[in-house]
């Protein structure tokens, strides 16, 4: 069933709207499968088959086995946790980081080795695929973090190298193919929201063997990395959206179907709208394929943002995460180095309900709202 009820919903990559699939193996998880995992109970066993289920289902899709999967309760809190881990140690990260990892690196990086790098594949305003960093994997041992020991008294790192590579996943997952070994990746992070699954809801991919400190303490959940009662349903949830991402091969979607929409909204938006330019590179292989950013010349994001929402238009400025937040966006910032290009920026975001009838209706109402806000600007044409 298409989310819609009479609006164009275009800010997938903030959250996608929750698959039927997802929201029927929830209902029916909240009555089959209610009791404590953990517990040694018929119930609680017939629970955690389910969580394996799901656990098994991201590692095939990522190229990972399940004993290197960790669920969390989101992307920001796998983020947290991998950060954490360096705590003291020299951490590199790319400026276009979501939040949750530019300002847990700020609060903890230090001097130590090693070092963590944080290079996110595909960022969540523009699209862009980022080229992940050459690290330096050179033996190296002597650090304190080699030395927490597992509770069977083996050390735990047995892996020890200069450098560690973690790369948030949470917009790539689903709209490319992925695969961690490849990639080179001794971390990974995940989320379920943007997949059409729960909010409250990911993962975390730690390669055998690498430095891990839990984040949350005090429970032998996910193998003593992380305390907590299970989050049964929302996996479940989580596991319903991953079986629909491998059934339906949904990269191969987007890189199709998706695409064409969102370069069809890009060149419509650059013929018809005056003084619009794109923030997002729509060469394939540069962008994920369902993200298109856009600066418009004395436009407020916001305004846009909200004339757009009057008419039944949903789309976001900036990093959609923070909003509330007026500040320009720290992602087109790094980018362009102007704040105007940064302050007029809306990011329009496709998932697989979308439709050429969505890309109709913005191209409606986008060219009215724009030149409406631009001459209430006080930037004088000339200088926008
Ligand atoms: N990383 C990226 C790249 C994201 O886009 C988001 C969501 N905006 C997050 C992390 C945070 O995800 P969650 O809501 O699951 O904490």
């Amino acid at each position: 069933m298409r989310y819609n009820r009479g609006m164009v919903y275009l800010d997938y990559a903030a959250t996608a709207p929750m698959l039927d699939e997802v929201r029927e193996a929830m209902y029916e998880a909240e009555q089959r499968y209610f009791a404590n995992a953990s517990a040694l109970h018929t119930p609680g066993h017939l629970a955690m088959n389910e969580i394996e289920k799901a656990r098994g289902l991201l590692a095939e899709l990522i190229g990972a086995e399940p004993e290197e999967i960790i669920f969390t309760s989101g992307a920001s809190e796998a983020n947290n946790t991998v950060i954490r881990t360096f705590e003291g140690c020299e951490i590199e990260t790319s400026p276009l980081e979501h939040h949750s990892i530019i300002e847990t690196a700020e609060r903890y990086r230090g001097e130590a080795l090693p070092k963590l790098y944080s290079y996110m594949l595909a960022n969540n305003e523009t699209g862009e695929i980022l080229d992940l960093p050459e690290i330096d994997r050179s033996e190296f041992s002597g650090s304190p973090l080699f030395e927490v020991v597992t509770d069977w008294g083996k050390p735990l790192v047995t892996d020890r190298r200069k450098a560690y590579l973690h790369s948030d996943l949470t917009q790539a997952l689903g709209k490319i193919s992925l695969n961690v070994k490849e990639l080179g990746l001794d971390y990974a992070t995940f989320s379920a929201h943007k997949i059409g699954g729960p909010i409250g809801v990911g993962a975390l991919y730690v390669r055998k063997n690498v430095p891990f400190k839990p984040l949350i303490i005090g429970g032998n959940q996910e193998g003593k990395r992380r305390g907590g009662t299970y989050n049964t349903v929302g996996i479940i949830g989580f596991g319903a959206a991953l079986e629909k991402l491998k059934q339906e091969r949904t990269w191969e979607k987007y890189d199709t179907e998706v695409r064409a929409l969102r370069d069809e909204l890009a060149k419509r938006i650059l013929t018809e709208v005056a003084g619009s330019s794109l923030n997002t590179d729509l060469t394939p292989g540069k962008s994920l394929p369902n993200i298109l950013n856009v600066s418009f010349v004395a436009a407020e994001g916001e305004s846009i943002q909200l004339y757009l929402d009057a008419e039944g238009i949903v789309v976001s400025t900036g990093s959609a995460c923070a909003s509330g937040d007026t500040k320009p966006s720290h992602v087109l910032m790094a980018k362009t180095g102007d704040a105007e290009v940064a302050h007029s920026s809306v990011r329009f975001s496709f998932g697989l309900d979308s439709t050429a009838a969505d890309v109709e209706k913005v191209m409606s109402v986008l060219p009215r709202v724009i030149n409406l806000l631009q001459n209430i600007s006080t930037v004088k044409m000339e200088d926008k």
